[in-house]
C-alpha cells in the first residue's frame, strides 16, 4: 500500500472537513450550517487542510480581491488532490453561484460545487447521490431551518431573510444570492428559544436588508417577538438599507431593551450624483435625516456605515462630499473599500472607471480621516462605565479578555478567572483606534460569578 493508499484507508474510519470561508458575516453563518449538516453525515471539523478528506472553499464574489485569493488557493490545491485523489475538493458560496460549471472546466480537480441556495444538498453530496452540480435558484427548494454547528458558545448569527431585491448597480448579491424571501417568524422564534436554551446570550439577526424583512410579522414586529425570550441580553442585526429604515423601526430600537444601541446603516457616498448611480434609492439629505432621527431617540447610539472609494465617475467634488459626510456624521467606524468591478452587474460595465491608483489615494484619505474620528469617540468613553459581554482570551494579547459594549465596541480588560458570556461592568480606561481598554468594577458583576464562586 502506497502513502497514499494508506491515508485513503484511514479516511474511511475518520471523516474531516476542513472549511475555508471568505467574505462576509453571512458567508462565516453559511459554513456553520455546512459543519451542522456535515456533524450529521459523521464528519469533523479539522482546522488543518492536510488532515480532511473533504475541503470546502465558501467563496465570496462581492470584491475582486477576494475572488483572486479563491483561485490561487484553489489552483494550490491542484497538487494536493494528486497526491490525495480521494480527497474530495468543493467549491460553494457566491463565486460558484455565478461561476457555476465554468469552474469544473477550470479546475477539473474540483469534486462538486453548490450555490448559497442549496446548501442542504451537501449531505447528497458527501454520501454519493449527486455527483456534480446544485446550483437552481429555486426556492420551493430552499431549506431555512439547516442545522447549523455554531463556535462561539455566547453570540450566535441567525438568518431572518435571503437575497435582495435593491440592485445597488455595484453588486452582485441579488445575482448570487436570488430575490429575497423572510423566514417564518414562528421558525425564527424557536430557533432563538433553543439558543437561549444552550445558553447562547447575544443574536444578531442576518439578512442583505433586514428592514425589509416581511413574513407572519414585519421586522419591528419581529424584535418585539424576540424582546421576550429570556435568556437572550442582546438583540443585534444587520444589514439595514438606509431607504427603509423606518420611524416604526427607529422607535422599536429605543424603546426595546434587549436590542442594542447599534445601527450599522451603509451610506457608500456622500454624493447624489454618486448615490443615484449606485441606484441606491436615497440621497444624502435624506440619509442624514435618518441619522438624526436615531441620535434624538437613541443619544448613545453608536452608527457604522459602509464606502465605497472611486466609483465609476467619481469626480474630485464627489469624493470631497463624502469626506465632508464623514466629517459632519462622524461615524463610529466604517468599512471603507475601493471600487471593484463585478462582471454581470451594471457598474462593473459603466465608463470613466477610475485608475486604481486613484481609488487608493481615495481611500486612503477616507480612512485617515475616519481613523482620527474613531480615535475621538473612542477617547470621550473614557471615564464611563460600559456594560460588555465577555468573549473570551483576547487574541493578540492572552493576558486580556475581551468582549463588547451593547453599541458594538471591542473592549479589553486585564485577565481575570472569569467565564465567557458573563455581563459585566467595566470602566473604559483608554480610547484607542480600534479598540477601548477597560477595568472591572468587582462590585457591578453581573451573572459573572461561575458555579465553583470564582469571578
Ligand atoms: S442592498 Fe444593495 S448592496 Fe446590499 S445586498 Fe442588496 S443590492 Fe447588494
Amino acid at each position: 500500500m502506497s502513502e497514499s493508499d494508506d491515508k485513503c484507508y484511514i479516511s474511511e474510519m475518520k471523516k474531516n472537513v476542513y472549511i475555508h470561508t471568505f467574505g462576509c458575516q453571512m458567508n462565516i453563518h453559511d459554513s456553520e450550517k455546512m459543519l451542522g449538516i456535515l456533524e450529521q453525515e459523521g464528519f469533523t471539523e479539522t482546522g488543518d487542510p492536510n488532515d480532511a478528506e473533504l475541503i470546502i472553499f465558501n467563496t465570496c464574489s462581492i470584491r475582486q480581491k477576494a475572488e483572486q485569493k479563491f483561485y490561487s488557493e484553489l489552483g494550490r490545491i491542484k497538487a494536493f488532490k494528486k497526491k490525495r485523489p480521494r480527497v474530495q475538493i468543493a467549491v460553494a458560496g457566491c463565486i460558484a453561484q455565478q461561476e457555476g460549471k465554468n469552474i469544473l472546466r477550470k479546475a477539473p480537480h474540483v469534486s462538486f460545487i453548490f450555490g448559497p441556495q442549496n446548501i442542504h444538498a451537501l449531505k447528497d453530496f458527501v454520501s454519493g447521490k449527486i455527483v456534480s452540480t446544485a446550483l437552481e435558484d429555486n426556492p420551493e427548494i430552499e431549506k431555512t431551518d439547516l442545522p447549523a454547528k455554531r463556535v462561539d458558545g455566547v453570540r450566535a448569527w441567525v438568518t431572518i431573510m435571503y437575497g435582495c431585491n435593491n440592485f445597488c448597480s455595484f453588486c452582485i448579491v441579488p445575482y448570487t444570492r436570488g430575490r429575497e424571501r423572510s423566514r417564518p417568524t414562528d421558525k425564527i422564534l424557536a430557533e432563538v428559544k433553543e439558543l437561549a436554551a444552550r445558553g447562547y446570550k447575544e443574536i444578531t439577526l442576518l439578512g442583505q436588508n433586514v428592514n425589509s424583512y416581511r413574513s407572519n410579522s414585519n421586522f419591528p414586529e419581529l424584535l418585539k417577538i424576540l424582546n421576550r425570550v429570556g435568556g437572550i441580553e442582546r438583540i443585534r442585526f444587520v444589514t439595514s438599507h438606509p431607504r427603509d429604515l423606518s420611524e416604526e423601526l427607529i422607535a422599536v430600537m429605543g424603546d426595546l431593551p434587549r436590542v442594542c444601541e447599534h445601527i450599522h446603516l451603509p451610506l457608500q457616498s456622500g454624493s447624489n450624483k454618486i448615490l443615484r448611480l449606485m441606484n441606491r434609492g436615497y440621497s444624502f439629505e435624506e440619509y442624514i435625516q435618518k441619522v438624526s432621527k436615531l441620535r434624538n431617540k437613541i443619544p448613545n447610539i453608536s452608527i457604522t456605515t459602509d464606502i465605497i472609494a472611486g466609483f465609476p465617475g467619481e469626480t474630485d467634488d464627489d469624493h470631497m462630499l463624502t469626506i465632508e459626510a464623514l466629517k459632519k456624521i462622524e461615524f463610529d467606524g466604517i468599512f471603507a473599500f475601493k471600487f471593484s468591478p463585478r462582471p454581470g452587474t451594471k457598474a462593473g460595465g459603466m465608463e470613466n472607471q477610475l485608475s486604481d491608483g486613484l481609488k487608493s489615494m481615495r481611500l486612503i484619505q477616507i480612512l485617515e480621516l475616519q481613523d482620527k474620528i474613531t480615535e475621538h469617540k473612542n477617547k470621550l468613553l473614557e471615564g464611563t462605565f460600559q456594560e460588555i459581554l465577555l468573549e473570551g482570551e483576547s487574541e493578540a494579547d492572552r493576558k486580556k479578555l475581551t468582549g463588547r459594549t451593547r453599541t458594538n465596541k471591542i473592549v479589553n480588560i486585564p485577565w481575570i478567572e472569569i467565564k465567557k458570556g458573563a455581563l459585566i461592568s467595566v470602566e473604559i480606561t483608554k480610547g484607542r483606534k480600534h479598540s477601548l481598554e477597560g477595568k472591572l468594577l468587582v462590585q457591578d458583576l453581573k451573572g459573572a460569578v461561575d458555579k465553583k464562586g470564582k469571578i
